[in-house]
C-alpha cells in the first residue's frame, strides 16, 4: 500500500466548537478544563477522520496559533507573557491577545505583532527575539498530544515547523541577527526529537515552507548547516514545503540530510521528475497531490494519469498527501445540505479531500480497476463541471475578450481632472471624510438576519435601513464632514454583500476557515463567468445622497479584493477570473455615476494580500491586478472623483503599482505609522490625493485634536497640504457611536484648526 498522510487538519471544528470554546472562556463563562476538553474532543475527532491515512499528524492542533505553540514549545514566549511558573495557558494567551490594565495585570501586555502566514489568509503571531533570547524546551503540548494519539490509536507523525522556517518567520526586536540565535537554537530542536522519538514516534514532520521563497545564501546556509546538525538524531524527518515551487532550492532540499521530501505538487507539478530523478534512493518523496487550498474535486483520473509512472519509479518511496495543512478548507461538505446540488458535486471539503486521498493511494497499489466506480463518479462530475452552462457565460468571455488598454485609461491626466473636480466639488482645504462603515448596531445586525430568515418582509427591512442610513447623515451633517457616506448598514461583509449579487458565486453555510485564533472567515466560492444581473448598491446610495446637499461617496469593494478573499476557480487564472469582476463592478460604477453620485470609493484592502511568494513574480500579478483595478474605476468622467481605499501598512515595495491606479483619493492606514508611511509616497513623488488615517480605528481611545494636528503636520511636511485629506484609518463598523461621535468631532476640529493656521 502507498503511505498517506496529512499535514494538518482544521482545528476549528465542523460547527466552530473551538471558537466559541475560546470566546467563552476568555469572557470567564468557561472554566479552563473544558476549554481544554473541547480542545481534546476536537483532535480525537480529527484523528477519528484520518483514521484511514498511514500517518496522522499529531500536534497540529492549536488552541490559538501554530507558531505561537512552537513559541511556547521553544521556550521563547516573551517575557511579558509572564514568569514561567504562572499559569501556562494564561501565558500564553498574553501575548496572543494580550490584555487590558485591570484584573491580575496592573499594567496591560500587548499582544504580539500578527501577520500573514506566507500567501494565505491565515495569520500567525510573530515570534520575537533579541539579544537575549534563550531557548530552552517545554515539550508538554507535543507529548501530551502524543500520548492521546497513542491511546486513540493513531499512528502518530509528530508535526514541528523547522528551526530555520521558525527563525525566519520571527522579529528581532533590537537588530540582533535572526541567525546568530541558530546554534542555540539546534539544541533544543535536538532533543525535542530525541524526546518524540523515546515516545513512540518514528516520522516527524518538519516544516520548512521557506525553501519556496527567495533565500539569501545566509539562510540558505542556515539550512545545511541546520540539518547537518539534525541529521544525528534518530527521528526520520520529513522535510515539509508547501504553498509553492522549489525552483532555485530544489537541489538543496533534495540533498539535505533527512529521510524523506514533501512537495507541493499542485504548485510544483513540474518539478516532481527532476525531484524524483535527484532524490537520493534512500529517501522518501511525498506529493501534496490534492490541492489543500481550494474546495475543488480533484480530477481523480488525470492526477493517476500523471502519478503512475512516478509510483511505478519510486514504488514504496512515494507518499501520497495533501498539497499542504488542512487548515485553509473548511472541515465537511456534507454539512452543506442547503447548498445548489449541481455546484456541491463539484466541490471537496477536508474530509472528501481525505477520501481523495484514499482513492488515489488505493487505485496506484491495486489498480484503477479496484475503484472503477469511483472513478466514474469523480469523472462525472468533473465533467459536469467542465461543461456546465452555468460556469461558461459566452457574453462575460467575449466582453474580457473585448477588453482594451483605453478601457482602463481616464479621459484626462490627474492635473486636469482634479482642477475639474475641485471646481465642481468646492470642497475646503483638509476635506474630512470617513472610509465608508458606520456603526453596526445590534439592531441593525439583527434586522439583516432577520430579513435573511424571512421574518420580516422586504419592504420592512428597506424602511429600516433607510433609517439607519438617515441616522447615519444626520449625524455626518452634526459633526460638519465635508464628504459624507452612507454607512453600509446592509452589508454584512465587504465581499460577501456583492457575492451575493453577483452571477457565478455561491455561498456555504458553514464553510468557515480559521483567520487567526478564534476568527474564522466563510469565504464565498467563485465557481463561475461573473456578471451582475442588477444594480448592487445605487438605489442605497441614491437614497443618502437625496438626503443631503453636501458631496456623498458612493462605496463599492474592488475585484481585487473580491478575488483575493474567495475561493476562486481553478480552471482559469487568476486574472481572467479578476477582469471578469472587473468588468461587473464597472458597471456598477458607471450605474452610480448615472445617479448623480459624483464621488466612489473603491476599496482595495486585499490588494496587497494576493501578492505571490516569490518577489520575481510580484510584477506579473500587479500589472494585472492595476489593470483590474483601472478597468474598474475609470470609465467615469473627469467630473467623477474616484476614491481607494487601503488598510495596512507597507508601501514602500509596490508604490508605483499604486500609483498606476490612478485614483484621484487614496485613504490608507497610517496612524500607528506617525505619518513615516508617508515618506514611500512622498519618495515617489505620489502625484494624487492621499487621505493618511488620523486615528486608529482598533482602539476605543477617543483622539485628541491636538495630536491629530500634529499628525497632520508632520504629514504636510511629507505631502503637499493641498493634496492632504482628513480621515480615520478605516472603517467604523466594530466601533459604537458613543466612541464615534467624539472622534470624528476631533478630527473636524483639527481640520478647522488647520484651515484657519
Ligand atoms: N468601506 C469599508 C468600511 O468602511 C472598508 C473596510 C476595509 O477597508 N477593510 O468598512
Ligand atoms: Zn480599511
Amino acid at each position: 500500500m502507498v503511505t498517506t498522510h496529512n499535514l494538518g487538519f482544521p482545528r476549528i471544528g465542523e460547527r466552530r466548537e473551538l471558537k466559541f470554546a475560546l470566546e467563552g472562556f476568555w469572557e470567564g463563562e468557561l472554566d479552563e478544563k473544558s476549554l481544554r476538553e473541547t480542545g481534546a474532543k476536537l483532535r480525537t475527532s480529527n484523528w477519528q477522520d484520518q483514521e484511514q491515512l498511514t500517518l496522522a499528524p499529531v500536534g497540529d492542533f492549536s488552541l490559538y496559533d501554530q507558531v505561537l505553540d512552537m513559541s511556547a514549545t521553544l521556550g521563547n514566549l516573551p517575557d511579558r507573557a509572564g514568569k514561567a511558573d504562572e499559569n501556562e495557558l494564561d501565558r500564553y494567551f498574553r501575548i496572543a491577545r494580550g490584555r487590558s490594565p485591570g484584573d491580575s495585570d496592573c499594567c496591560g501586555v500587548h499582544a504580539g505583532e500578527m501577520t500573514k502566514w506566507f500567501d494565505t489568509n491565515y495569520h500567525y503571531i510573530v515570534p520575537e527575539f533579541d539579544a537575549s533570547t534563550q531557548f530552552s524546551l517545554d515539550p508538554t503540548r507535543l507529548l501530551e498530544q502524543l500520548a492521546e494519539a497513542k491511546s486513540a490509536g493513531v499512528n502518530s507523525k509528530p508535526v514541528i515547523i523547522g528551526p530555520v522556517t521558525y527563525l525566519w518567520l520571527g522579529k528581532s526586536k533590537d537588530n540582533t541577527d535572526r541567525l546568530s540565535l541558530l546554534d542555540d537554537l539546534l539544541p533544543v530542536y535536538g532533543e525535542l526529537l530525541q524526546l518524540l522519538v523515546d515516545n513512540g514516534a518514528e516520522w516527524v514532520q518538519i516544516d520548512e515552507p521557506i525553501l519556496v521563497t527567495e533565500l539569501g545564501g545566509e539562510w540558505r546556509h542556515a539550512l545545511n548547516l541546520a540539518y547537518h546538525n539534525l541529521k544525528a538524531n534518530p527521528a526520520k524527518l520529513l522535510l515539509t514545503t508547501y504553498f509553492g515551487q522549489l525552483r532555485e532550492n530544489l537541489q538543496l532540499a533534495c540533498e539535505l540530510p533527512v529521510a524523506g521530501l514533501h512537495l507541493d505538487a499542485t504548485n510544483a507539478r513540474d518539478e516532481v521528475a527532476r525531484i524524483s530523478d535527484w532524490l537520493p534512493g534512500h529517501k522518501v518523496l511525498s506529493l501534496g497531490v490534492i490541492d489543500g487550498r481550494n474546495i475543488w474535486k480533484t480530477d481523480l483520473n488525470a492526477t493517476l494519469d500523471w502519478l503512475e509512472p512516478v509510483h511505478q519509479k519510486l514504488q514504496e518511496r512515494l507518499w501520497l498527501a495533501p498539497s499542504c495543512s488542512l487548515l485553509h478548507v473548511p472541515v465537511d461538505l456534507n454539512s452543506e445540505t442547503t447548498m445548489d446540488p449541481e455546484i456541491r458535486s463539484w466541490l471537496a471539503f477536508a474530509r472528501q479531500k481525505l477520501e481523495e486521498l484514499q482513492l488515489l493511494a488505493t487505485a496506484l497499489t491495486e489498480g484503477r480497476e479496484s475503484i472503477a466506480d469511483a472513478l466514474k463518479t469523480n469523472a462525472d462530475a468533473i465533467l459536469s463541471r467542465r461543461n456546465s452552462t452555468r460556469v461558461t457565460a459566452p457574453q462575460v468571455r467575449k466582453a474580457v475578450a473585448a477588453i482594451t488598454p483605453e478601457l482602463g485609461q481616464r479621459k484626462s491626466d490627474y492635473q486636469k481632472r482634479s482642477a475639474i473636480q475641485a471646481s465642481h466639488l468646492k470642497l475646503p482645504r483638509y476635506p474630512t471624510t470617513t472610509i465608508g462603515s458606520f456603526p453596526q448596531t445590534k439592531d441593525i445586525r439583527q434586522t439583516r438576519l432577520r430579513f435573511r430568515k424571512g421574518e420580516i418582509q422586504p419592504e420592512e427591512y428597506e424602511a429600516r435601513i433607510r433609517e439607519e442610513i438617515r441616522h447615519c447623515i444626520h449625524e455626518q451633517e452634526k459633526l460638519g464632514l465635508d464628504v459624507l457616506v452612507h454607512g453600509e448598514a446592509e452589508r454584512n461583509d465587504m465581499v460577501e454583500y456583492f457575492g451575493e449579487q453577483l452571477e457565478g458565486y455561491v455561498f456555504s453555510r458553514f464553510g468557515w476557515v480559521q483567520s487567526y485564533g478564534s476568527r474564522c472567515v466563510k469565504p464565498p466560492i467563485l465557481f463561475g463567468d461573473i456578471s451582475r444581473p442588477r444594480a448592487m448598491t445605487v438605489e442605497w446610495i441614491r437614497y443618502a445622497q437625496s438626503l443631503t446637499d453636501k458631496p456623498l461617496k458612493g462605496m463599492l469593494t474592488g475585484p481585487v479584493t473580491i478575488l483575493n478573499w474567495s475561493f476562486v476557480r481553478d480552471d482559469q487564472p487568476r486574472k481572467d477570473t479578476c477582469l471578469q469582476l472587473a468588468l461587473a463592478i464597472r458597471e456598477e460604477v458607471l450605474d452610480l455615476e448615472r445617479a448623480g453620485v459624483n464621488i466612489i470609493q473603491i476599496d482595495e484592502a486585499a490588494l496587497r494580500e494576493g501578492l505571490p511568494l516569490r518577489q520575481s513574480d510580484w510584477q506579473s500579478y500587479l500589472d494585472w491586478a492595476i489593470e483590474a483595478f483601472r478597468i474598474t474605476a475609470n470609465g467615469v468622467k473627469d467630473e467623477t472623483q474616484i476614491h481607494t481605499h487601503m488598510c495596512y501598512s507597507e508601501f514602500n515595495d509596490i508604490i508605483e503599482a499604486i500609483a498606476r491606479m490612478d485614483a484621484d483619493v487614496i485613504t490608507i492606514e497610517t496612524s500607528r505609522s506617525n505619518m513615516e508611511l508617508l515618506d514611500a509616497f512622498k519618495g515617489f513623488q505620489y502625484p494624487n490625493d492621499i487621505g493618511p488615517g488620523v486615528y486608529d480605528i482598533h482602539s476605543p481611545n477617543v483622539p485628541d485634536t491636538d495630536h491629530i494636528v500634529s499628525l497632520m503636520n508632520k504629514a504636510a511636511e511629507r505631502i503637499p497640504a493641498e493634496r492632504l485629506w482628513i480621515n480615520p484609518d478605516c472603517g467604523l463598523k466594530t466601533r459604537s457611536w458613543d466612541e464615534v461621535i467624539p472622534a470624528l468631532r476631533g478630527m473636524v476640529a483639527a481640520a478647522q484648526e488647520l484651515r484657519e493656521a
